[in-house]
């Protein structure tokens, strides 16, 4: 007999919380939960759609935690500590073995920052799924777009354009010499991204702006600029790669455009320096100075004799 909605989300998608904020979670009409007093809620929502974020027979582990990760990511580039998520769930058919490793890497990742899966929705059809993730920030500290100004530093974090390799690599499209260790590794960035939730907490008060890598630091830091009014100039022989990723020769255009890399870009008035150098050690990743805030609108892309260089992408667009 396969399992009924009712067993499906009571053995997959129900576990006890320690959260004493979560007054209902799953099992009623609708979860009740308590926002502490002092905080503001950050929410947000994604989907992962088969075929589309992922290929059909992508580990429903790596699916389970990847849907959370994107969400911690928005979350950590507000400054939010996550709190609770919904799941809206859409599948072709129930698939046990599916079930178990998708939830069992959701909860794996939930359970690093004490998030509790507090409700969600099941249906039949095309494999879809949507998570929305709730975070407290305190009162006025969240991370926003729009606080560059010119002469602050532009920081990432971690390293950028593993995903997007790793993604080549999964769909066969690189076909120059690696060695399997460095494919695992790049993959590895693809599947399970590493939202960095403590350097976001780390960064309020002392960041001016954050957004989180998701299409490319191209697009995604064309979004602070556009949103603080305000262009930029980022040095390319600065930006961070991993030692795997410097093994291959990737041009710019890759690691500028590409998606996935779910690090954090963000602008730094340059007084602050210090207080970046002093949280640096306690975030569990680097920090990388990239580039400076400027008055002038655009992007200056720099190579290492200061000269221009055209890097033609837009970052990822569904539309
Ligand atoms: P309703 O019909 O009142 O919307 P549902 O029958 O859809 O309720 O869901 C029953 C309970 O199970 C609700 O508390 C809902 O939030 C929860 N739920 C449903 N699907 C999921 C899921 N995939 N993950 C977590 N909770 C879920
Ligand atoms: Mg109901």
């Amino acid at each position: 007999m396969p399992l009924t909605e009712f067993e499906l989300i009571s053995r997959y998608f129900t576990r006890p919380s320690r959260r004493t904020d979560v007054v209902r979670g799953v099992g009623d009409d609708c979860a009740i939960v308590r926002v502490p007093a002092g905080m503001e809620l950050a929410v947000t929502i994604d989907t992962l759609i088969s075929g589309v974020h992922f290929p059909p027979e992508t580990d429903p582990y790596a699916i389970g935690w990847k849907v959370l990760a994107v969400s911690l990511s928005d979350l950590a580039a507000m400054g939010a500590d996550p709190a609770w998520a919904t799941l809206a769930l859409t599948l072709p058919e129930v698939n046990e073995d599916w079930l178990r490793a998708f939830s069992q890497g959701l909860f794996d990742l939930a359970n690093q920052y004490n998030l509790t899966l507090i409700g969600g929705d099941t249906t039949r059809g095309p494999l879809a799924i949507t998570l929305q993730a709730h975070g407290f920030v305190p009162l006025g500290q969240a991370l926003e777009r729009s606080g560059a100004q010119a002469e602050d530093l532009i920081y990432v974090t971690g390293t950028l354009g593993d995903a997007t390799i790793g993604l080549e690599l999964s769909q066969g499209r690189w076909s120059n010499p690696i060695i399997a260790a460095d494919t695992a590794y790049l993959s590895s960035r693809l599947d399970y991204p590493q939202p960095r939730v403590v350097a976001g907490r780390a960064l309020r008060g002392i960041a001016s702006a954050a957004i989180d890598l998701s299409d490319g630091l191209v697009a995604d830091l064309g979004h602070i600029l556009s949103a603080s009014a305000v262009g930029a100039v980022v040095y390319l022989e600065c930006l961070p790669l991993s030692p795997a990723l410097k093994k291959l020769t990737v041009p710019w255009e890759k690691i500028v455009g590409g998606g996935d890399d779910y690090e954090l870009c963000f602008t730094l008035p340059p007084e602050r320096q210090e207080e970046l150098e002093r949280i640096s050690a306690t975030v569990g990743c680097n920090f990388t100075l990239i580039g400076t805030i400027r008055k002038s609108l655009g992007i200056s892309w720099l190579d290492a004799g200061n000269q221009v260089v055209n890097i033609n992408t837009i970052g990822f667009r569904h539309f």
